[in-house]
């Protein structure tokens, strides 16, 4: 369903992706490891369509991403991929329950429709009378919660997350983990997840690393 082939991408003299290849099927949750500085973020990004490659293919459901015009690309991401960064994503000025509501406001859903589809979201993600409250108002935990649902609200087929848990505590991250794979498995929502916590990375069906700008699978060594 979303595929890089031998994708290469240089920032200015920094090489960051050196011929990415990986392939991620419908309904498929993959954790993308690998040290700081590997090209982690800049995968993402190039398969989400935020950034274009220089060489190689990027493909979702069929489609070229790579070649489409940034407004197709702004199409894409907008209405069938969700996003969980790190931090810094809420709207401060608007409410928690506003946030959440934007990207069905942005598909053209009516307000007040979309305002109540957006709560139903804080009892499921246990934020039941926090609708109200801006971003500055919330905890970490709370607010990557907010940011969760807005990712799933308009049920897309891909969630890219980056460092979703990064700024959490285990026990808020593993939580935060939980609440999006079980939505993602709910929906049949695909998620790609880029990690560096070997605890994160247990929640996908398949881990791969990125060393150097390329991908392997990582072969677990048991004992
Ligand atoms: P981290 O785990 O620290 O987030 P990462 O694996 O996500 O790292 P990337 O952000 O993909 O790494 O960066 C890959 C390489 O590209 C790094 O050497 C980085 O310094 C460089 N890089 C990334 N974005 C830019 C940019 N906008 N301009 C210049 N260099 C960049
Ligand atoms: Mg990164």
């Amino acid at each position: 369903m979303i595929e890089a082939r031998d994708v290469r991408l240089t920032f200015g003299s920094t090489p960051a992706l050196r011929g990415a290849n990986l392939s991620v099927a419908r309904g498929e949750i993959v954790a993308v490891m690998g040290p700081s500085g590997s090209g982690k973020s800049t995968l993402l990004h190039c398969l989400a369509g935020i950034l274009v490659p220089d060489e190689g293919e990027v493909w979702f459901d069929g489609q070229r991403v790579d070649t489409m015009n940034e407004e197709r690309r702004s199409m894409l991401r907008r209405d069938r991929f969700g996003f969980v960064f790190q931090f810094g994503q809420l709207v401060p000025e608007l409410t928690a329950v506003e946030n959440v509501a934007l990207p069905l406001l942005l598909a053209g859903a009516r307000r007040p429709k979309a305002v109540a589809e957006a709560g139903a979201w804080f009892e499921r993600l246990g934020l039941g009378g926090l609708e109200g409250r801006r971003s500055g108002e919330l905890s970490g935990g709370q607010a990557q919660r907010v940011a969760l649902a807005r990712a799933l609200v308009a049920k897309p087929e891909v969630i890219y997350a980056d460092e979703p848990t990064g700024a959490l505590d285990t026990l808020t991250g593993e939580q935060v983990m939980d609440l999006l794979v079980t939505a993602a498995r709910a929906q049949g929502t695909t998620v790609v997840l880029v990690t560096h916590e070997a605890r994160v990375a247990a929640y996908a069906d398949r881990q791969v690393i990125v060393t150097d700008g390329r991908v392997d699978a990582l072969v677990e060594v048991l004992s």
